[in-house]
């Protein structure tokens, strides 16, 4: 074997593969931005490779977050205690009046940045100007997952309807070159897009290759509308529309009924739960034990800072391992490992990537992180899967690798001026609020 470029040693490797093994005192050999090899330490020599001594860290895979729209961060905190609907409507206000590329570029930067520094290294991210989203992840080293948006009013990037397809295949044409973008098609809602734009996106999607992903079934009035519009509830009126199926990435899905998790099951359709959105919004409980139990792939998503206030995917975690176990009065409706698979692999399958992310096994790329246990909360350490799940969080994140490339090293972001970019974001604070006022 050539020797790798560099070996990271940990006390603990938490693997995230299908076994969910742990390997104490382990050891990961990197080369050319691929996982050489993992084992334990006295297994992976570093034949004179530089070794990083991660003493007092876990090492594991890179959290996915796979619903995410990193460009509203600058919106945070600017509209509070309303549900989805007229929450929405004031959204979209102050984003008409404020969003151009540039400052899509900005936000995207702000949400990738926080993303980063908290141990996320692949996100997927609906919103406008994705180009410039892909720029931001392009300059920061985060993998993303983003595509051409559909909406059928005028959008908030001023575009109308007639444009969207053909700037999404465009999309497509752009990135098919970058090895850190996943592109795909996201229309934003069955209640926002036409049956017909919904299918000319998906149709797009496939013919590329690309996934396809919406915002499906998050509200009671949003069932209303689809099934006093069309006659079927949200996931058979995608059904109905050949919008199913493994390339299908659904985020949400709180009010399904028993037919329409058989129908996500079958088609073998993906499904993002976000569970602090659907707390703040007052959205309602997703039946995430009942689509585990049915065989549905679910990752998770932190939805955007607008609806959650920061893109805290450790924050999502805890709640998908704990409010269903509530919910359900059941303390093992989502098990702890389920818990920690739902931020890593099964985000990496619903990308279709698992044979390259997701997990730390030879031959994927080495996207992973350092996540410290030299802390009065990591003591004692009886169980480092129930450690990350339950009692870590994204401030213990120290250090993030991109396909080997070290992103974050003992905290700091090495790919941006994060104090110049906060000051750029508060630069703009005052034009936000005045278009709202
Ligand atoms: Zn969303």
């Amino acid at each position: 074997m050539p020797s790798p470029d560099f070996v990271v040693r940990a006390p603990y490797v938490v693997t995230c593969d299908d076994a969910m093994t742990v390997i104490e005192d382990g050891a990961v050999a990197v080369r050319d931005g691929i996982v050489a090899a993992v084992g334990p330490a006295g297994a992976v020599p570093s034949d004179g490779a530089e070794l990083i001594e991660a003493a007092g860290r876990i090492l594991m895979p890179g959290l996915v977050n796979m619903h995410c729209h990193a460009g509203d961060s600058l919106f945070r905190g600017l509209v509070e205690n309303l549900p989805l609907e007229p929450w929405l409507e004031t959204v979209w206000k102050a984003e008409r009046a404020i969003l151009d590329p540039a400052a899509c570029r900005l936000g995207a930067e702000l949400g990738l940045a926080e993303l980063l520094l908290s141990g996320v290294t692949t996100v997927m991210d609906m919103f406008w100007f994705p180009e410039e989203t892909v720029r931001a992840a392009k300059a920061l080293g985060i993998r993303v997952a983003t595509g051409g948006i559909f909406f059928d009013p005028p959008g908030m990037d001023g575009h109308l309807a007639d444009r969207r397809l053909a700037d999404a295949a465009a999309f497509f044409d752009a990135v098919e070159d970058e090895p850190l973008v996943f592109p795909g098609c996201l229309p934003h809602g069955t209640y926002t897009v036409s049956p017909e734009h919904l299918r000319s996106a998906g149709r797009l999607a496939r013919s590329r290759g690309g996934f396809f992903s919406t915002h499906a079934a998050e509200t009671v009035a949003e069932q209303a509308t689809v099934t006093g519009r069309y006659g079927r509830r949200v996931i058979a009126h995608l059904a109905e529309h050949d919008l199913l199926g493994p390339d299908v990435v659904l985020a949400h899905c709180v009010h399904l009924d028993a037919a329409e998790i058989g129908l996500l099951a079958a088609s073998g359709t993906h499904v993002v739960h976000n569970p602090l959105s659907n707390l703040k919004l007052a959205s309602g409980f997703a039946p995430v034990p009942a689509l585990l139990r049915a065989g549905v792939n679910v990752a998770l998503g932190t939805d955007g800072a607008i609806s959650g206030n920061d893109l805290d995917l450790w924050l999502a975690m805890r709640l998908a391992a704990t409010l269903h176990k509530a919910v359900t009065g059941d303390a093992a409706a989502v098990a702890t490992h389920e818990a920690l698979a739902m931020a890593t692999k099964n985000g990496a399958r619903a990308l279709g990537a698992s044979d390259r992310i997701g997990s730390i096994e030879a031959g994927k790329a080495a996207d992973f992180i350092l996540v410290a246990i030299d802390k009065p909360h990591a003591a004692p350490l009886f169980d480092p899967v129930a450690h990350l799940v339950y009692s870590a969080g994204r401030g213990d994140v120290t250090d993030v690798f991109v396909a080997g490339r070290r992103l974050v090293e003992s905290g700091r972001l090495l790919t941006a001026d994060v104090a110049a970019l906060v000051a750029g974001v508060n630069a703009l604070r005052p034009a936000i609020a005045a278009a709202i006022a």
